[in-house]
Order: C-alpha cells, then sequence, then structure tokens
C-alpha cells in the first residue's frame, strides 16, 4: 500500500468548491493520480498550524488498498423483524441507545427503546423556549430526549479509542444517515448541530420500517427485580413492562436512574469526573493566535480551535469540548441548577468560540458520603450546580465574570467587570455579573486559575478584556460507575441488566458512547444464544 502526504494552502484545501467531498476528490485526481493505481482516496486532511506558515495537508492512497475508507462504504443491513423476533429493550434514546438498536437489527433482534423524553422534533420546541425564556422542562431539554445529549451538540467525533476499524464503520453509517462525507477522512470530524436532528430522525426511520419501536414520553421509575434478574420495568405513569433483557443507557444526567438502582441494592461506584467553568473568545481573536495572523482570517480557511493541557500540582487543567464558532448552551436538567455546554452548527460560523476549561475532580477533593459512597461526587457536582443557580439569580440565569478578573482577582490593575463591561457572550437565557471565582472550593479554583495563567504565557490573548467566563462546566462525564463483568458486561448482580454508554461510566463522548452500544450489544446477544443468560 501506498500512502502519500501532500501539502496544500488552506484557501484551497477549504475553499467552498472544495468544502464537498467530490470537489477535492476531484482536485486530488486532478493532480495526483499519476502518483496511484487504482484510483485514489483521501485518508486525512488537516490543518498544521506549527512552523513559519499554515498549510492543509492532504493524506491518500490507491483506493484498492483500502477498502475501509472509500466513504461510499457498505450499506446498513438489516432484515425486516418477524413476530418471535428476540426482544431487546433499551432505555435511554441517546447515541448509545439508538447504535444499540441499530445493531440489534443486524442480529435479526427487534430494540424496543423507551425514552423519557420527546421526539427530536417536539423537543426542539423545548430547547428553544428554554433558550429564549429560561423555561425547564426537566423531560426534555438539551439533554433528555430523541438523540440524548447528543442531538443539540457540536457532534464532534473525536475518541481516544484506537479501533480504527470499527470507527470506520460508526461513521460510514452516519454518512448513510446524512452525515458529509468529510467526516471519514477529516483529522477532526465533526457533523454540527443543524445537522444531528436530521440524521437521528432517519435512525428512527430504519428502526421503526425494520420493525423496532420507540416510546416517547416514557420514563422508567422502578425495577422489579428478582433474585438477579429483572422481571420489568416499572414506568413513570404506572405501567409493567415485562422484560428478557435490559440495556440501560440513560446517559449522565440521569440522576433519578442512580437513585433507582441504589433503591433496588444494585451496586454503584463513585467515578472521578472533570469540572471547571466555560471560558469565551471572540473566534476572531483565536484564529489569529492559532494562525499567527496579524489582521484578518483569510476567507476560505476553517475556523480555528485549540486543545490545551496543563499540570497544576500534579493535576491535569484542560481545555473541553472546544467548540469554534459556537455557542454556549443550557445544559442543566432541573430549575433549580446551572449548567453550562457548547455546541456549534456544521460552519461553525458565529462570532465566538467557547470551551470548557476543568480540571480532574476524584473522591479525595469532595466531602464523603459516608451512607452512600458512590454519590459522593454526584452530591458535590449537584451542590455546585445549585449554588451556581444561585448566584445567576434564577430562570437559568448564569453567573458570569471577566475572564481577567476570574484569574487575578487580588490584581488592583484588574477591575471587577460589570455587566456593561463583560465581552460578548453567547449564553442564553442571560448571565449575571458575579465572583463566579468563588463557586469552587478554593483548592479546585486555584487549579483553574493557575492552569489559565500558564497558558496565557503561550497565549497573551486568552486574557483580553474581551473574553468571559461562565459556568459551570459540570458534567463532562459520569460521577458514579454502574459496575459490569469484564467479559459479559452485564451487572454482577443482576444478569439480564447491561449497564452502556457515558452514564454508565463507560464512554465519555458520542463516538465512544456508540462503540461501547455496539460492543455491549455483540456481548448480549453472543451470551443469549450460546445460553449463557438465556434461561431467563
Ligand atoms: C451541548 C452538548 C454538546 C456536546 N458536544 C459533544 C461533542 O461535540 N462531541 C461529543 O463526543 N460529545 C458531545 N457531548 C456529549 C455527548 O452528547 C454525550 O457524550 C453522549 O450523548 C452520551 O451518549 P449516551 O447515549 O451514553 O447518553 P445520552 O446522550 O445522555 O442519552 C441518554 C438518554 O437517556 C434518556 N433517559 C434518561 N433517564 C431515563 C429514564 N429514566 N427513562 C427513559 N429514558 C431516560 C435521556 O432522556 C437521554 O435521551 C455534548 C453534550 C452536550 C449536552
Amino acid at each position: 500500500m501506498s500512502v502519500h502526504e501532500i501539502y496544500l494552502n488552506p484557501d484551497e484545501a477549504y475553499a467552498p468548491h472544495s468544502l464537498g467531498y467530490p470537489d477535492l476528490q476531484a482536485l486530488m485526481e486532478d493532480r495526483y493520480a499519476h502518483k496511484v493505481s487504482g484510483g485514489l482516496t483521501i485518508l486525512r486532511r488537516s490543518l498544521d498550524a506549527r512552523g513559519s506558515g499554515v498549510r492543509a495537508v492532504i493524506r491518500f492512497a490507491s483506493s484498492s488498498s483500502l477498502e475501509a475508507k472509500n466513504v461510499q462504504g457498505l450499506p446498513f443491513r438489516s432484515q425486516i423483524l418477524g413476530p418471535n423476533a428476540p426482544e431487546l429493550h433499551i432505555v435511554g434514546a441517546g447515541p448509545a441507545g439508538i447504535f444499540a438498536a441499530l445493531r440489534c437489527l443486524e442480529y435479526g433482534w427487534r430494540p424496543i427503546i423507551l425514552e423519557r423524553g420527546q421526539a427530536v422534533r417536539e423537543r426542539r420546541r423545548d430547547v428553544a423556549l428554554l433558550s429564549r425564556e429560561g423555561h425547564l422542562n426537566p423531560d426534555s431539554n438539551y439533554c433528555f430526549g430523541e438523540g440524548g445529549a447528543g442531538t443539540f451538540s457540536d457532534g464532534k467525533l473525536y475518541t481516544r479509542s484506537t479501533k480504527r476499524g470499527d470507527i470506520d464503520t460508526v461513521l460510514r453509517l452516519l454518512i448513510e444517515l446524512g452525515a458529509p462525507n468529510e467526516i471519514a477522512f477529516e483529522a477532526h470530524p465533526h457533523i454540527g448541530t443543524n445537522k444531528l436532528p436530521g440524521l437521528i430522525q432517519k435512525a428512527r426511520q430504519w428502526i421503526e420500517a425494520a420493525g423496532g419501536y420507540f416510546h416517547f414520553g416514557s420514563r422508567v421509575e422502578d425495577l422489579d427485580l428478582d433474585k438477579s434478574c429483572i422481571k420489568a420495568l416499572l414506568m413513570h405513569d404506572g405501567t409493567r413492562i415485562p422484560l428478557n433483557y435490559m440495556m440501560l443507557c440513560t446517559g449522565h444526567s440521569s440522576r433519578d436512574v442512580y437513585e433507582m438502582l441504589d433503591r433496588c441494592g444494585l451496586s454503584l461506584e463513585p467515578k472521578a469526573l472533570a469540572m471547571g467553568v466555560r471560558v469565551e473568545h471572540p473566534q476572531e481573536l483565536v484564529n489569529r493566535w492559532r494562525y499567527r495572523l496579524r489582521g484578518e482570517t483569510p476567507q476560505h480557511w476553517p475556523v480555528a480551535s485549540y486543545s490545551v493541557v496543563e499540570q497544576v500540582a500534579g493535576k491535569g487543567v484542560y481545555s473541553f469540548c472546544m467548540c469554534p464558532g459556537g455557542v454556549i448552551a443550557p445544559c442543566s436538567t432541573h430549575s433549580s441548577e446551572v449548567v453550562t455546554n457548547g455546541w456549534s452548527p456544521s460552519r461553525r460560523n458565529n462570532v465566538t468560540a467557547n470551551s470548557g476549561w476543568v480540571t480532574e475532580i476524584c473522591l479525595a477533593d469532595v466531602p464523603l458520603d459516608k451512607a452512600r459512597p458512590a454519590f459522593s461526587l454526584l452530591n458535590f457536582q449537584q451542590n455546585i450546580e445549585r449554588r451556581a443557580a444561585e448566584m445567576g439569580g434564577g430562570q437559568q440565569w448564569a453567573p458570569a465574570q471577566n475572564l481577567q478578573h476570574f484569574v487575578y482577582p487580588y490584581d488592583s490593575k484588574v477591575k471587577a467587570m460589570d455587566s456593561q463591561s463583560l465581552g460578548i457572550c453567547s449564553y442564553r437565557p442571560g448571565i449575571t455579573p458575579t465572583l463566579l471565582n468563588s463557586l469552587y472550593p478554593v483548592e479546585i479554583q486555584g487549579r483553574l486559575s493557575t492552569g489559565l495563567h500558564q497558558w496565557a504565557k503561550r497565549w497573551p490573548g486568552l486574557l483580553s478584556p474581551e473574553a468571559v467566563v461562565t459556568g459551570p462546566e459540570s458534567r463532562t462525564s459520569s460521577p458514579i460507575r454502574i459496575p459490569r463483568l469484564d467479559d459479559s458486561l452485564h451487572h454482577p448482580q443482576c444478569v439480564n441488566l447491561f449497564p452502556v454508554g457515558e452514564g454508565a461510566g463507560y464512554a465519555g463522548g458520542i463516538m465512544s458512547a456508540i462503540l461501547d452500544a455496539r460492543r455491549s450489544v455483540d456481548a448480549l446477544i453472543q451470551q443469549a444464544t450460546q445460553g449463557g443468560s438465556s434461561s431467563l
């Protein structure tokens, strides 16, 4: 296999005519087809901003040698399910739940999805009302509803997993569902908030057409357990749903699910997570820093992003879920709590860039819940979110502060900023200027601000008067792990309960939640068909 790498001017590699996969493909074939035999496949497009100039790097090979990267791929194959198809009850229609359902279809199993929130169309209205008026529907919001927390996200598809084959399979599925072809070769693929809902609706069409079921507005509230086996789900309206196998894909925001499992006597474990704040800058400032520009960003260059890690007192402090050209969103699930996160549309064309700035919080950082140690980190997280809501003043308003003042509160030259002098902040419903640097305990705040101080040595513009910090960024992953056995992947005390995805503590992000779901379905069906837990 021969792989080639060439450098292009970013203008050329990202200009509107080559934003679409076919155009870039045509340009590459025109110039480089003579270098390969059997056609040309683009493997990767990235930007290299190191060294003296910014350049686009395109890696390509002969298509015949690289079947796996072929964006046409194999079409998704499922069968129309017969009346006796075995059933899997999936709780939660986030990325994990939806892709678990698609995987079931490939095996001829019938997925039955129970989702507390609403379908995308209704959910969109709830989210708009939340942003406009601060009215939060506890079952239909940025975290809950069809597509889960992934629906109105940035749709970044990065993962630390190195299982390239599995990742490529998921990328191909996403392309079939309507994601742009470029995700197959971008170094940092993303889909965008405007496109994700369409993909999710199409996945539902596939699942329903094959004979699977979706039930929206269906909150699971209790389990009917018999020894080491779940017999039925008890729903919010009193309905009882008998089942054989259950996959719990409820995400990291469903605190009532952890309470339910604890009530049922099923073990849980505390899990470290990262928490902090969200910083926001004019996008143009970020472009200037990353591309070392003096003037404006050339028209066709992609908006710049960053990924920063600092070490403070032996702990990592780092940027998280950076959204170039994006917006900060209200991502709480309770009216007395405030949570921030970010998204951006596919073109990333908003004027601001935001990112979480977080540090790892482990058991030693928080008060221990002696009665229920597994809930210690969750309690801490919840208290921070409640305090933030009080500081914000209600109706989902978030506390905010000038970033300089957040880092150097005692510097007499840095004055506390009032609402008039805060830079642009994209967070709706609104922000309340306040001392956000008093939200976290001193030790954690110290890490956050020292990390920013260190970062500012490399990027002085970080602490520009236009930079705003808001928060908290408190739901980066789950504060609890639902244990499962290594091979069988079911809960150690319950043979037909499979905890999956981010809420169970086995994923952090869309791609890893999907990969975990597919792996879990494989394990479940293998056991069921080989008689492992088929005695149910
Ligand atoms: C604004 C925002 C931006 C993000 N951006 C990115 C990004 O760019 N890239 C990335 O990789 N990740 C991003 N994330 C994180 C990503 O969305 C999650 O990692 C991912 O959605 C986790 O998938 P999941 O299926 O495990 O859980 P979730 O997506 O949280 O889905 C869980 C589902 O379960 C349902 N549920 C919960 N409890 C019950 C119950 N009792 N009964 C029935 N249903 C229930 C919920 O309503 C929800 O739909 C973002 C998140 C947010 C909020």
